[in-house]
Order: structure tokens, then sequence, then C-alpha cells
């Protein structure tokens, strides 16, 4: 048994509809998700106790059982009580790079993590279609970060299908440090105010979704035809969130006119971001934002799209 160390990606989502209400209270999504290079680091370790340790590097993140990280632990162990009979707890060692409540799915990528390490640690041969399925039980975007790259997602978000990957553009993300917006209030908000226009007949659900897969921005990734896919880039949440969080709506604004194929916010936000050509460009429109908002509380980051989830170093 050898500690490992692992890469967990962060997604954005190049599109984001919410078509109406769930019988569980969660809401019928068409999202298409995309993985990118930034990353947290866990480092997983077999600690020879029947205990489940986590540390991480961020003062912000919790490290108790509210951790998504520890969650994963937790349920493997509940699903696999011989394994950890035998093997034992383990120490995570969570370096938090990825921003916090920012709409890039961090906690999510973090479990997704701990369930492929534990599945190594512990021997358990668990393909990635297991995993997933696992990871269902622990959110969302859980099933999404495992494997990673571009996939369309339905339902809760946890149905994947997925796409042509589109591993060669990059992108500059902007997020204001001390700003964090909560997934639960962005949805609530959105029921609040665009419930009325739910469709709430299953047979319209269906076609709502399956329509995504012959849509414009659908096939524009499929040609690979980077001007379109940044003009068809769309997220509702911007609809609640932009007009709460003024400070939001300029950064995009900002982020926007600095050039670049397209921008939009990703997930619930605050983090907004501007998909590039090239390295280059991306650094560009970086440094032009940076001398608009001297604001040292604005994070700026570099990153290209990748098409892996989990990765093993
Ligand atoms: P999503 O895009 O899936 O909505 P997010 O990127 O907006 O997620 P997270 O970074 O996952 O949000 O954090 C949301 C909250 O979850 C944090 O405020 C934190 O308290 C809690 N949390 C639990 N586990 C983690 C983790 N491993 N990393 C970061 N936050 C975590």
């Amino acid at each position: 048994m050898h500690p490992y160390t692992l890469l967990a990606p962060a997604k954005i989502n190049l599109y984001l509809e919410i078509i109406g209400d769930r019988p569980d209270g969660y809401h019928e999504l068409v999202m298409i998700l995309q993985s990118i290079d930034l990353a947290d680091r866990l480092e997983i370790r077999p600690n020879g106790t029947q205990a489940f340790r986590l540390t991480c590097s961020h003062p912000q993140v919790p490290t108790d059982e509210t951790n998504l990280a520890y969650r994963a632990a937790q349920l493997m162990k509940q699903e696999f009580r011989e394994a950890f009979a035998n093997y034992g707890g383990v120490d995570i060692i969570l370096d938090k790079r990825i921003p916090i409540a920012a709409g890039l799915a961090g906690g999510s990528t973090d479990g997704a993590a701990v369930l492929v390490g534990l599945n190594l640690i512990w021997q358990l041969g668990l393909t990635i279609p297991e995993l997933q399925r696992l990871g269902e039980q622990l959110g969302s975007d859980v099933p999404f970060c495992i494997a990673g790259g571009t996939a369309i997602a339905t339902r809760r978000g946890e149905k994947l299908d997925p796409i042509q990957d589109l591993d060669n553009l990059w992108l500059v993300l902007g997020k204001y440090h001390s700003l964090a917006v909560s997934t639960p209030w962005a949805y609530k908000t959105y029921r609040q105010q665009f419930g009325h226009e739910y469709v709430n007949d299953h047979s319209e659900i269906e076609s709502k979704t399956s329509n995504i897969n012959s849509g414009p921005l659908v096939q524009a990734i499929g040609q690979k035809d980077n001007q379109k896919i940044g003009q068809l880039l769309s997220n509702d949440l911007e609809k609640v969130v932009l007009p709460e969080y003024p400070q939001v709506a300029q950064l995009r604004d900002i982020l926007q006119q600095a050039g670049g194929l397209g921008t939009m916010m990703s997930g619930s936000g605050p983090t907004v971001f501007t998909l590039c050509q090239s390295q280059e460009e991306a650094q560009n429109i970086k440094n032009q934002v940076r001398q608009t908002i001297v604001d040292p509380d604005l994070e700026l980051w570099v990153s290209k799209l990748s098409n892996t989830g989990i990765q093993i170093i």
C-alpha cells in the first residue's frame, strides 16, 4: 500500500439552462461541462489507523465531515467495509488551488479524487462508471469530475454524455477573492423569479434535454468552430447573480471588452471566464483587466481547457 498523489481539475460551464423543477426538489438542467487545468492536488496516504484525517492548505475550507473529500472517504468506508477493515484509514492532504464557492466545482472534484484514490489504495478495481454511480451520492458534479473532458450533463447534472473534446483553447478566469455565491441561493432565487417559465410536462423536459445534442453549441464544438463556441456560451444563472452582484457584472463587462472568443459566468458564479484562442491572447487579456481594475481582491488566472478528469501523478 503506497500513497497516491492526484490532480483534481476544476470545471467551467460552457452552457447552463434551467428547464424546470424535479420532484426531489432539485432542478432539471441541461449543461455543457468542461474541465480546465486549474486543479487541486491531493495526497492520500494509508495511515495504519481506523480513521480518516484531512488537512487543507486553505484556512477557509472546513476539514470536518462537511468537506466533500472527507464525505467521499466515509462513503467508501460505508460501501466497502471489508476493504476498510483490511486496509484501514488514510490521511488526505489537500492542497487547495481552486477558489472556493466559485462555481468551479472545487469541492466536488476533491470528493471525486478521494473516490479514485481509495479505489486504488484499497485495490477495489472499480470502473469509472461504477465510481461515477458512487459519486452521484455525494453531489451532482462529482460524476463529471471523475472522468472530466467535455460533456453534456442533464437531469441534476449527473447524467453525462461525453462529446468531442475541446482541449486546445485557453481561458482567463476572474474572481474577487472575498466574494462567494451560494449555489443553493442562486437556484432558489432563480425559482422565485423565473419559476413561472418552468416546463413541467415530462415529455417537454425530455425533448428540451435531447435538443441540446443537435443544438448549435454542440454542433460548433463538433466542428471546432471556436468563434461560434465563444458566441454561444450561455448561463441562465447570470440572470439572478449579475443583478445581485454588480461587481461581478462589471468584471464580466471588462473581461468581454478586453477581447477573446466569448465571456460567461461559470455555474452559480461568481467566477467569470473568457475563452481564448491562445495562451498569449489569454495573458494579454489578463494584463488588460489587471490594469483596468486596480483592486488587490481581484484574482485572475490563465488556464487551459483539459480533456481529463482526476489524474494520478
Ligand atoms: P459548484 O460549482 O459545484 O457549485 P463551488 O465551486 O461553487 O461548487 P465549492 O468550492 O465546492 O463551491 O464550495 C462550496 C462550499 O462547500 C464551501 O463554502 C465549503 O464550505 C464547502 N466545502 C466542502 N468541501 C469542500 C472542499 N473540498 N473544497 C472547498 N469547499 C468545500
